[in-house]
């Protein structure tokens, strides 16, 4: 490992601006732990080249004194998002061949502040999953294994290629999307910090859809100084997302002072779900005390409706996608396998181009909106997320942010729970609360478990809220100390 992809965002930002190094050379070291860690595929596409001239270009504006926010500094895109000239393929068959014409209005951010793309990243297809393992590129494997043990494990999902790419020291940062917990779970489960913004602070134009009204883009990287700074860049209005807010963006990274004295902080009751691993308990207890340390409040609040929020977001996001990848027809995008008749060309186009999650999603999204059976469920769930959504509001009328476990576990191995649709879905248990309300999420490393595995917390805040709660996952960033790096056993593979 190179001592440059050892560094944090911040420091080089830091460091360019200091020159004591060039964008060129911050950039190749990171090509080269790339190449070094094909093993873990993370990557569904590597863009050296276009990287290196990025970099070149950025040298050339640091040299004259110029630069934007993240002049020079490499990053990695999860493949959901649009690249113009590049490939994206979001997991998917069905989007073979298609390279867009258009660029996502995050990465368009990231591009004009002078951030250089390193590739693009694995993914659950569609973002379905929590475990990348329906990626129809494969498995993309954790930096991270248990302790004494070879078994490869998963680096969570949907956005498990972002997750492993940012542990791995592969770029400065990453882009997630989390729709349920895609940034947070992946986050927790490598040990890198992940934040999912408030529904409507990131644009979602140009991101492939997944559910519309629970989609967020946000940043995945190895502190929460490198979220801060990423988001200020990500966030933003734009016109053309009309759910995008046209709010004024902080700034996030003067907002990280580590002082949370006096801020009152609540603790879930109903969050202690059932089959929780006792180590987890032990590391919410772990957090609370450092955030007590630090001068905070504890208070128990409760959050009623909280069993009701798997559910419902298991009928809310298929019934959303059901609808979304109706535009998946062999005709606009990506794979045609031609038929008969038109009907035959988009049966055979969607039943080769899917695969079983998504197909799942979509039968099971398609029947609960169907004619007869939409009260029972569509509607039943969006009123459930009304009630969720009041839960949190009450509980913020008497606290500033919630503290949970981000995951019920560590992370597991490939195939462990991948025969059990309900098993997998289990992962969201503590974070899909926050997509159905709209509200901001944060994990942070907080320690590890028996197994040497890391663990995340999460801290839920209120809507638009994220400079306070990236200040406070740095007061618990700071409590837990520095993240211990997982050991590289890919580059001796
Ligand atoms: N694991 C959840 C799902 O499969 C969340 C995915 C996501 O946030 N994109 O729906």
């Amino acid at each position: 490992m190179s001592a440059l992809t050892a560094l944090t965002l911040a420091e080089a930002r830091d460091g360019l601006h200091a020159r004591q190094f060039s964008a060129t050379e911050l950039t190749a070291a990171h090509v080269a732990a790339i190449e070094a860690a094909r093993p873990l595929n993370a990557f569904i596409t590597e863009t050296a080249e276009r990287a290196l001239d990025a970099a070149a270009a950025a040298d050339q504006r640091l040299g004259r004194g110029e630069g934007g926010a993240l002049e020079g500094l490499p990053l990695a895109i999860k493949d959901l998002f649009c690249t113009r000239g590049v490939a994206t393929t979001a997991g998917s068959r069905i989007l073979d061949g298609f390279v867009p014409t258009y660029e996502s209005t995050v990465t368009a951010r990231l591009w004009a502040a002078g951030a250089v793309l390193l590739g693009k990243l694995n993914l659950d297809e569609f973002a379905m999953g929590s475990s990348t393992e329906s990626s129809c590129f494969g498995t993309t494997i954790n930096p991270w294994r248990r302790a004494g043990d070879a078994t490869p494990l998963v680096a969570g999902g949907s956005s498990g290629g972002s997750s492993a790419a940012v542990a791995a020291g592969l770029c400065l940062g990453a882009t997630g999307t989390d729709t349920g917990g895609s940034i947070r779970q992946p986050a927790a489960f490598t040990g890198i910090v992940g934040l999912k913004p408030s529904y409507g602070r990131c644009s979602r134009f140009g991101i492939v859809a997944f559910a519309s009204s629970l989609d967020q883009a946000g940043p995945m990287t190895r502190t929460v100084r490198d979220a801060a700074i990423l988001l200020g860049t990500m966030a933003g209005h734009d016109p053309q997302d009309s759910t995008s807010v046209p709010a004024p963006v902080p700034d996030y990274e003067a907002a990280l002072t580590g002082d949370v004295r006096g801020l009152r902080i609540g603790v879930p009751r109903e969050y202690r779900v059932d089959g929780m691993a006792p180590e987890i308990e032990t590391l919410w207890q772990q957090g609370v005390a450092w955030l007590k340390a630090a001068g905070a409040t504890i208070v128990e609040v409760s959050l009623p409706h909280t069993h009701h929020a798997l559910p419902a977001y298991y009928i809310v996001a298929p019934a959303e996608a059901s609808s979304n990848l109706a535009r998946y027809d062999g005709v606009r995008f990506g794979l045609r396998v031609p038929g008969g008749t038109l009907d035959e060309m988009y049966e055979n186009t969607r039943g080769a181009g899917f695969g079983r999650e998504v197909k799942r999603r979509i039968l099971i999204g398609t029947y609960v909106l169907s004619h007869g059976y939409y009260d029972a469920y569509y509607l039943r769930a969006q009123k459930l997320r009304s009630l969720i959504a009041g839960d949190f509001a009450q509980a913020f009328a008497a606290v500033d942010a919630i503290l949970t476990p981000t995951t019920p576990s560590p992370a597991f191995a490939l195939g462990e729970n991948s025969d059990d649709p309900v098993a997998m879905y289990l992962n969201d248990v503590f974070t899909v609360t926050a997509n159905l309300a709209g509200l901001p999420a944060l994990s942070v490393p907080a320690g590890r478990a028996a197994n040497g595995l890391p663990l995340g917390l999460q801290l839920i805040g209120r809507a638009f809220d994220e400079a306070r709660l990236l200040n406070i996952g740095y007061a618990l960033e700071q409590a837990a100390g520095p993240a211990p790096k997982p050991a590289r056993w890919w580059e001796a593979a």
